[in-house]
């Protein structure tokens, strides 16, 4: 087992993995940026090392800076946690070149789910049902026009190197898709240095249902059932649940099966995580996550397994610590993931915490790096804290999340908590019936009937 673990992110996830380390009685390394020197993962961790100035590419981004923390202090592992160098498969490789374990998938499965049109041919050839698109990058509109005649409308025009939900744009007919495909190019140029775009059919009101997988990296694999993460504003998600609320057994169980059978094919090492659009019974593959996920406490609190814990273990070669007939869904659980920013315009609202309350009691989960006095920095991502409540029946779950949120207390800044609080009184989330659409639809219509 390690003796030391770096974590090369910030804020929750960091927090989290320290955690986990502790349990583990692993050591662990902070590392910063400047605007980040009173983060609580600094506080948290047993060392600390600043990696550079506030923007990313100079702090949580800079290789170089990361490797020489993870030398100065022996640590022998890195976790990457989600976003940043996570899906860099560049970085996975650096690291082991630096004789370090990356604890995540080998830099041969990044590479292989990172680039979207590659992932879904891999997916296909094992075995997952995919989304119908255009299996190669579209550059001219000649080429967009072929595929369009096979694929139909609405199609969606999607940035290879997209992600967070950015980079896709909707064409209802050859008019759009005329129009969209230069927007698209361009704006994936600006946002991910690469305009290369594929086609993709648009599914008009499908759920976004993803199924948490883990491989020992030899060939065994087995999955931790699904998330339900439909609820979503521009295609990023804030409210993620399991099991889904509505979905047929016969349907759930066929899939789970085929995921694990595929990861275990591709020999797939640590956690992903298989992200489907579900649809009148069926599913399409749109992409995997080679990484933890934000909400992937949803799992923790229906299986009571430590994904990180795993995580660490499969990397220091101990295996899966567990078969697939021990992994037991039980009740119900919900993720509420608390922005700081405005609840009606959503424009970021970094600023200082005030008074800090967060709530507690049976079945709730706060994952977070606030405290009372700490000043929530500028540049990067507003997630600030993830409230996760468990249940026996759904009923009970959103129960918790509907008390809880009550009780949080977070001065001196504005968050999304007024938000959530109102989608869980909304009779349609209520009885489960939304699709990755209905957000959108619904805060339309609270803006008309204001
Ligand atoms: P990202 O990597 O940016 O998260 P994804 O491919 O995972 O992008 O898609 C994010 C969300 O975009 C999905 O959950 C869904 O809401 C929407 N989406 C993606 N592909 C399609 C599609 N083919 N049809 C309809 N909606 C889609």
């Amino acid at each position: 087992m390690f003796k030391k673990i770096l974590i090369a992110n910030r804020g929750e996830i960091a927090v989290r993995i320290i955690r986990a380390c502790r349990e583990l009685e692993i050591r662990t390394v902070a590392v910063h940026s400047t605007a980040d020197v009173d983060c609580m993962h600094v506080r948290l961790a047993d060392e600390a090392v600043c990696l550079g100035p506030p923007p990313s590419n100079s702090s949580y981004l800079n290789i170089p800076a990361v490797l020489s923390a993870a030398h100065i202090t022996g640590a022998e592992a890195i976790h990457p946690g989600f976003g940043f160098l996570s899906e860099n498969d560049h970085f996975a490789q650096l690291v082991e070149e630096h004789d370090r374990t990356f604890i995540g998938p080998t830099p041969e499965n990044i590479r292989i789910m990172g680039d979207k049109i590659r992932a879904k041919d891999t997916a296909m050839r094992l075995g997952l049902p995919v989304v119908q698109g255009s299996t190669d990058v579209v550059t001219t509109l000649a080429d967009a026009k072929k595929w369009a005649k096979k694929i139909g409308f609405p199609m969606m025009i999607k940035a290879v190197a997209g992600g967070g939900g950015r980079g896709m744009q909707v064409a209802m007919n050859m008019e759009e898709l005329k129009k969209k495909l230069q927007f698209c190019k361009l704006e994936a140029k600006n946002a991910f240095g690469n305009d290369a775009v594929y086609l993709e059919r648009y599914l008009e009101n499908p759920r976004h249902i993803e199924v948490q997988v883990f491989g020992d990296g030899k060939g065994k694999a087995i999955h931790f059932f699904e998330r339900d993460c439909s609820v979503q504003r521009r295609h990023q998600k804030i409210i993620e649940e399991s099991p889904c609320p509505d979905m047929t057994e016969e349907a759930r169980n066929g899939i789970f099966e085929i995921c694990a059978e595929a990861m275990a094919k591709m020999r797939y090492r640590g956690a992903g995580t298989i992200e489907f659009l579900y649809d009148k019974g069926e599913f399409f593959f749109i992409e995997m996550n080679t990484r933890i996920q934000v909400e992937h406490p949803v799992t923790e609190l229906v299986t009571g397994v430590d994904l990180i814990k795993e995580q660490i273990l499969v990397a220091a070669g101990e295996g899966l610590g567990m078969t697939q007939r021990h992994v037991i869904s039980k009740g119900h659980a919900i993720e509420c993931r608390i922005n700081a920013e405005d609840p009606q315009t959503f424009a970021p609202m970094p600023g200082k915490i005030g008074a800090y309350h967060a709530p507690g009691g049976p079945g709730v989960r706060i994952d977070s790096h606030l405290y009372a006095g700490y000043r929530v920095p500028p540049y990067y991502d507003s997630m600030i804290s993830k409230v996760i409540t468990h249940g026996q029946t759904r009923d009970e779950a959103i129960q918790k999340m509907r008390r809880s949120l009550r009780e949080y207390v977070i001065d001196g800044i504005k968050t999304n908590i007024p938000l959530h609080r109102s989608i869980l009184e909304d009779s349609s989330f209520i009885q489960g019936k939304y699709t990755i659409h209905w957000l959108e639809k619904w805060l339309a219509s609270k803006n008309t009937s204001s």
